[in-house]
């Protein structure tokens, strides 16, 4: 009898241990302990998770310490309220115990659940929070390399400009015999010089007003401008880069059509797309340029009969730096930049360019512009 009294004063002891209310050697007190352990192994796997993912959001946890509060408060209010009813039934009576442990025993694991919901609120804005660092960081990578970009197009502009203008003065010099009779053989390359030289005149032009455009620094200079004149100045220059191989015509509405607009800007656009109807055609392919009066203002028609753009290509044509290369055609050297420019261009008159066109069917590409602005 009295090794047993022992034992069972040890287990009171080490039950109590869990907490108060624990009724030692008596199931109540089993079902707390039970459910203490359940409770703390949950706890112990959700601080495991959190802690693995640091400490940001602890304050997750605040709900969890109230909600402890709160259920022992209810937890009390029930206790006393059951033993109480039961008390006044004499054949329930014998349950309170086990109502009572439950009751207490129940604590812990409803806590635990709520701490695992923490924690899990935790992970979940920790990794929010992480993703959208993650995407911070790639943001400040890419507006970095678009600055680098830039800085590129504006340094290498600068520093090409004023070579490529003593070659183009001299060639120029070459060619209108200023400097000389030359024999036959130089006059047969002169135009193969002439027409590279303005071709690279063309892309620095381009890389320049893109870095103007990058730093919105590009200003315009408008003035009253017949369209159909300058298209027709523009297809003069570009057949001298054409050669032979790309015949150009102009058809021009019979009376001017007058655009207050920046005559230089607007025949970038126009040799952008002359070179391109020339760039993406084979030899032989014409080159049409057409200009006509439309609602409130004129439109500029550059088609070409060459390779085309497939329809799921067309949106990205007028990017920064863009280019489409399909499999039927050759790879044709460019930047990527008249169309970005010849665009951004015709947008600052209050006009647009759009694209029609189709793979292997030629492309006409139309410039809107308001006739006053
Ligand atoms: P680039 O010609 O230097 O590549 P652009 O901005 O002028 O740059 O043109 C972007 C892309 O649009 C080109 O790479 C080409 O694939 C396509 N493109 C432009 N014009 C034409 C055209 N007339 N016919 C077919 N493709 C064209």
């Amino acid at each position: 009898m009295a090794t047993r009294a022992k034992r069972s004063t040890r287990r009171r002891n080490l039950l109590m241990a869990f907490g108060p209310g624990a009724l030692a050697g008596r199931p109540e007190g089993w079902i707390f302990v039970v459910c203490c352990c359940l409770g703390v192994a949950l706890i112990s796997i959700s601080d495991i998770r959190y802690a693995s993912h640091g400490s940001v959001g602890a304050l997750a946890f605040i709900p969890v310490i109230l909600a402890g509060w709160l259920l022992s408060r209810v937890q009390t209010a029930v206790v006393t309220l059951v033993t109480m009813a039961l008390r006044m039934a004499p054949m329930a009576a014998a349950s309170i115990p086990v109502v009572t442990g439950v009751t207490q025993g129940l604590t812990v694991p409803v806590l635990a659940v709520l701490a695992q919901l923490a924690a899990e609120f935790v992970l979940l804005a920790n990794s929010s929070e992480m993703r959208l660092e993650r995407a911070r960081a790639e943001g400040d990578r890419i507006a970095a390399l678009e600055q680098a970009k830039s800085d590129f197009l504006r340094l290498a502009s600068h520093e090409l400009r004023g070579p490529l203008g003593v070659v183009r003065g001299y060639a120029s010099m070459l060619e209108d015999g200023t400097l000389g009779e030359l024999p036959d053989e130089a006059n047969a390359i002169m135009p193969i010089v002439s027409s590279k030289v303005k071709a690279m005149g063309m892309m620095v032009d381009l890389m320049m007003e893109t870095a103007r455009l990058d730093d919105e620094r590009l200003q315009l200079r408008k003035e009253p401008t017949d369209l159909g004149e300058l298209v027709r100045e523009c297809a003069g220059e570009m057949r001298s880069v054409a050669g032979p191989t790309h015949p150009i015509v102009v058809e021009a509405a019979p009376e001017p059509i007058v655009a207050t607009a920046d005559r230089s800007r607007i025949a970038t656009i126009v040799n952008n797309l002359i070179d391109n109807a020339i760039k993406y055609s084979p030899a032989g392919g014409r080159v049409s340029c057409r200009v006509n009066p439309s609602d409130g203002g004129a439109i500029i028609a550059v088609s070409d009969q060459g390779i085309g753009i497939p329809k799921e290509d067309q949106g990205r044509l007028f990017a920064r730096f863009s280019r489409v290369h399909t499999e039927d055609a050759p790879e044709i050297p460019g930047t990527g930049l008249g169309l970005y420019v010849s665009r951004e261009l015709a947008r600052l008159h209050g006009g647009d360019i759009r694209v029609e066109s189709a793979a292997g069917r030629g492309s006409t590409f139309l410039v809107e512009l308001p006739v006053r602005n």
